[in-house]
């Protein structure tokens, strides 16, 4: 009963959007709040079937001559990943002209350059004093910062890292020091201004980790194959991004919000050839409706301070992986740093109903006041639940998100329909955001609409709109739909906004050549992926 009523949310949900206006021709869709009776009832009649001519193009295996050029090229080059950095290094080092320079810079993330060997031995000996009880913080001072402004250097922060080494009072008498700052003055001036109408936005629900319990043929299988992504299907996704050159940014970078309130135009600086985009991840509170699906549990930190998920076996052991989206793509930024601009990573778009990051933190689960079936459930099977602990908990991962280049954003607290929803509602609704969601990932001064629902259309928005005025006072200036096309970039004197494109299931299987300029969706799909997809 209870399953069926999620896998409908889940269909209702995506069916709203469809219907939600011209700017959204189609949302992922979202988990929904089973609580949201008005939301289910508010579903027009009918809607269009956007972009259903398209099945013949399913998953075609036919590739364009131009497309079957690129997969050799890239076969070519990407066998393995040294490989690929090689020849991307030469290939730069024939652009340029500081051939030198560009080699250097290249080559400095390999192992087998003698400066870098250099590093890592010293990295070791480090490791070694630290573990000595007569740990010399001289020692560990030095790497850690040539350390961090390595990494700096590796995320085209070049002015940070210069700012960074030359702050140190043994610069002048650190070789090191002055010969990463020498690349970096170097690597500055082949840096060109990226156009901010030209930067795409992809987002991903939580990510299936086993496919076989998503896919079990119950009644929420078919909204999953929809609206999810499959972790081995991320893992190419981001294989393929970072090859084409892509790179992650924010909506941060893309604009800044003045001291009036008014906002500017950002500027992102970048080497020849690199691709900003943004990334976001939405819902990732792990609903009640989710257990047993497949699906990691919770976040938390591990023994190291780095952000883990939690998967709950069948034998109702606990497992700490990589089973989720926030952990896969720390690690991919681990092993490939450049992949992020200035230590950029994605955003969560986060509700609260459901509590956050898979802690039961919403007030509900505190008073027992309007709780949902699954919610109760939860708690009776759960005695010795402490809320304040939940809330600690899930502040501490926070936190350390923050502290590694996460952000946050309102998908309001209830996933509520912007567009359907009244000024009062969102009100009410975004109270609920500041009062429990808040405290625990920080204030936030952006929205990621539910359902891709927008607040206006695609003219803009104006202080007349009254939702768009409320929001506004309340410190929102980062606004985010969902729109299918490649570029939807929207900058005022009031505000920021930006079209996301939804990488799941429905997306790949109906419309393979939206996403060429991202990957290759046959190499990508999930063959354990039942078909036909459903249709919307
Ligand atoms: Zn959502």
């Amino acid at each position: 009963m209870k399953k069926r009523a999620a896998v409908l949310a889940l269909i209702l949900c995506t069916a709203a959007v469809l219907a939600a206006g011209n700017l959204l021709p189609f949302s992922g869709g979202d988990p929904k709040n089973s609580g949201q009776k008005t939301e289910v009832e508010s579903l027009p009649e009918s809607f269009s079937q956007e972009e259903s001519g398209n099945k013949e193009d399913t998953v075609s295996t036919e590739k364009t001559e131009e497309e079957k050029k690129e997969d050799t090229d890239k076969a070519e080059n990407t066998e393995e990943t040294e490989d690929s950095e090689e020849a991307k290094a030469s290939e730069e080092a024939e652009n340029s002209e500081e051939t030198k320079d560009s080699e250097k810079t290249e080559n400095s993330e390999e192992t087998e350059n003698p400066e870098e060997k250099k590093d890592s031995e010293k990295a070791e000996d480090t490791e070694k004093t630290e573990n000595a009880e007569d740990a010399e913080n001289a020692d560990k001072k030095e790497v850690s910062v040539l350390e961090q402004a390595q990494t700096m250097y590796a995320q085209y922060n070049y002015d940070e890292a210069i700012l960074l080494l030359k702050g140190q009072e043994d610069f002048e008498s650190n070789q090191d020091y002055m010969d990463l700052a020498a690349k970096c003055q170097v690597a500055r001036e082949s840096l060109v201004e990226y156009p901010l109408e030209k930067i795409t936005h992809v987002f991903f629900h939580t990510l299936i980790y086993d496919t076989s319990k998503a896919f079990d043929g119950d009644s929420d299988e078919g909204g999953y194959n929809q609206m999810m992504t499959t972790v081995d299907e991320f893992n190419k996704i981001i294989q393929s991004m970072y090859e084409k050159g892509y790179v992650l940014v924010s909506p941060h970078d893309m604009a800044t919000v003045n001291e009036d309130g008014t906002v500017s135009r950002g500027k992102i600086m970048v080497p020849e050839g690199k691709i900003p985009f943004v990334l976001s991840q939405d819902d990732v509170s792990y609903y009640h409706y989710m257990d047993g699906d497949g699906f990691a549990s919770r976040l938390v930190l591990d023994e190291n301070g780095q952000v883990k998920a939690e998967y709950i076996e069948d034998d109702g052991s606990v497992s700490v992986g990589n089973y989720d989206l926030v952990p896969i793509l720390d690690e991919f930024i681990r092993e490939h740093p450049d992949f992020s601009y200035h230590g950029r990573k994605g955003i969560l778009a986060m509700t609260g109903y459901n509590g956050v990051l898979g802690y039961r933190t919403d007030i509900a689960y505190k008073t027992g006041e309007n709780l949902q079936d699954d919610q109760r459930a939860f708690l009776d099977n759960n005695p010795d639940f402490d809320y304040e602990k939940e809330v600690e908990e899930a502040t501490k991962v926070a936190d350390a998100m923050k502290a590694s280049g996460w952000e946050f954003a309102s998908h309001t607290w209830g996933h509520m329909n912007a567009t359907d929803r009244s000024a009062q509602d969102l009100k009410t609704d975004n109270e609920k955001w500041e009062a429990y969601v808040a405290p625990i990932l920080g204030k936030t001064d952006m929205i990621i609409f539910a359902f891709g629902a927008d607040i206006g259309g695609w003219e803009g928005y104006s202080m007349d709109n009254e939702k768009f005025a409320y929001y506004k006072s309340r410190g929102y200036d980062y606004y985010c739909n969902v729109d299918s096309s490649q570029y939807f970039v929207q900058i005022t004197d009031q505000y920021f906004r930006q079209g996301r494109r939804n990488l799941d299931g429905y997306r790949m299987y109906y419309n393979p050549d939206m996403l060429s300029d991202l990957f290759d969706v046959s190499q990508v799909w999930d063959t354990s992926r039942p078909t036909p997809v459903p249709e919307m």
